[in-house]
């Protein structure tokens, strides 16, 4: 039996999740098994009538992915292929509009609370192609007036009409990916971009009057130094958008830097470190900022207040229906998955799936992963679940206090993890007895040596 108080096999687990692209995901797809239609067919049928009978505790995001880029940058994990792939483009919207077809069908007749269109570039999408694609979404899906419409956007591919028929057509957050404002890191990453090109968008963005504008930037890529992580930094907070978020550049075994031999040095690994700590001392300076939740991103009060983040809000048990390739969907208490095989398999239609069938027990252990770093609330807890988690979690939380500071009454539990490096060990006491015995089953006897090899701190930010 695992012995959760044992700090080498957390690690193992740990890093196991890193290299498989996924640190948090939980249950981590590393141990997800083929499923079929059938399961996925029942598992939205039983969610529909959960949206139906509790639309206050339950919610139901649509999430669609666009697995395209111009080109691919070198740092990148996403699911995404170059628009010279051999499958174009406009076959896979034709392909996806078959998957909104057969998946609109289960979820008839109940309110989406989000839509949430990534990539990928979304943006690569001509203006008819992105019409066409949002005005199929809208016909197929009931969304509520107060709906969240979120889309990413590669700067390189906004112009005026594209952002005025976005607004038309309801977009409420666009997320802009910047990364870096410095010519030769964007170079160095194989971004085609330049910083004109961000400044025109947002620019043009703000003109038509997108009411929430989210920028992503980097931290740690190669040849940034923390000079220009900093100029970077100080220019985007002088563009004034809601939201920013950096993410540190982590090379898992998705990106092509990893692909292609590359590591990350020791030096590396403390630079990244240091921008963040930049990050997090410069962003003090602006008070209109506020870190928010698990995710290094900080935002101004009136996007907290919009609940922009409707994925990360612990209010709710929420669904997650993805459509297209790369998307994971979950269907609350039933089951998560995504597509396997490969972009053909999926414009072929051939419907393959993996996924691990969710029960109660692992929705209330998937819930404290997701929450336990920025504080559980134990009253939403039981609100959601009916369950104490004190009595539930006894076992867990007795270990994660051996492990780490641990504020804990009768409102909240809240451990202190110094570093990012903890929160991914520690949040691993929840995982359940099945999910740890099929790692252990899956993974670690054919993996291990080389998982020896790996420096787990190439992999984390230390935020
Ligand atoms: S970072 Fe953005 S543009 Fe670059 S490959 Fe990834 S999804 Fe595409």
């Amino acid at each position: 039996m695992v012995d959760l108080s044992d700090n080498k096999f957390l690690e193992r687990i740990t890093l196991a999740a890193l290299k498989n692209g996924y640190p948090v995901l939980y249950p981590p797809p590393l141990i997800w098994d083929r499923i079929n239609s059938t399961i996925i067919k029942r598992s939205w049928e039983r969610v529909r009538g959960c949206v139906r009978k509790d639309p206050e505790s339950n919610k139901i995001c649509l999430y669609i992915h666009i697995p395209y880029c111009d080109s691919r940058c070198i740092y990148c994990n996403c699911t995404s292929y170059s628009r010279n792939n051999s499958i174009p483009l406009k076959n896979y919207l034709v392909a996806l509009k078959t998957e909104i077809d057969s998946l609109s069908i289960l979820t008839r007749g109940i309110k989406f609370s989000s839509l949430y269109i990534g990539g990928g570039t979304p943006t690569l999408l001509t203006n008819h192609q992105l019409k066409d694609l949002i005005l199929y979404i809208k016909q197929n899906f009931l969304f509520g007036g107060a709906t969240v419409f979120a889309l990413d956007a590669h700067p390189n591919s906004l112009d005026l009409d594209k952002l005025n028929l976005l607004k038309k057509l309801g977009l409420t957050r666009l997320t802009i990916g910047v990364e870096s404002l410095d010519k030769n890191v964007l170079r160095m990453s194989a971004r085609k971009q330049t910083p004109d090109a961000v400044y025109q968008a947002v620019s043009l963005a703000r003109t038509v009057g997108i009411p929430y504008l989210n920028i992503d930037l980097m931290a740690g890529l190669p040849g940034q130094t923390l000079k220009s992580f900093s100029r970077s930094l100080l220019k985007v907070i002088s563009l004034n958008p809601d939201i920013i978020h950096i993410n540190p550049f982590i090379p898992d075994d998705q990106t092509l830097f990893s692909e292609k031999g590359r590591r990350l040095t020791h030096d590396d690994i403390i630079k990244r470190a240091r921008m963040i700590k930049l990050k997090n001392k410069t962003m003090k300076n602006f008070g209109q900022f506020k870190n928010i939740g698990r995710a290094p991103s900080t935002q101004t009060e009136a996007a907290i207040n919009q609940q922009i983040n409707l994925f990360e809000s612990p209010e709710f048990k929420t669904s997650i229906l993805g459509l297209g390739y790369g998307a994971i969907s979950y269907a609350f208490g039933n089951l998560c998955y995504k597509h396997t095989g490969t972009l053909k398999d999926y414009c072929d239609r051939r419907g393959l799936f993996n996924g691990y069938p969710m029960t109660d027990d692992e929705e209330m252990r998937f819930y404290a992963i997701k929450f336990i770093r920025q504080g559980l609330n134990k009253n939403l807890f039981k609100k959601l679940f009916g369950k104490d988690f004190g009595l539930i979690f006894k076992t867990e939380v007795s270990c994660l206090k051996t492990h780490t500071a641990c504020q804990d009454n009768n409102d909240l539990i809240r451990p202190f993890f110094k570093n990012k490096k903890e929160f991914y060990l520690f949040s691993k006491v929840f995982y359940s007895k099945k999910a740890l015995a099929l790692l252990e089953k899956q993974c670690f006897n054919r993996r291990e040596d080389k998982l020896k090899k790996i420096n787990i701190d190439a992999y984390l930010d230390e935020t």
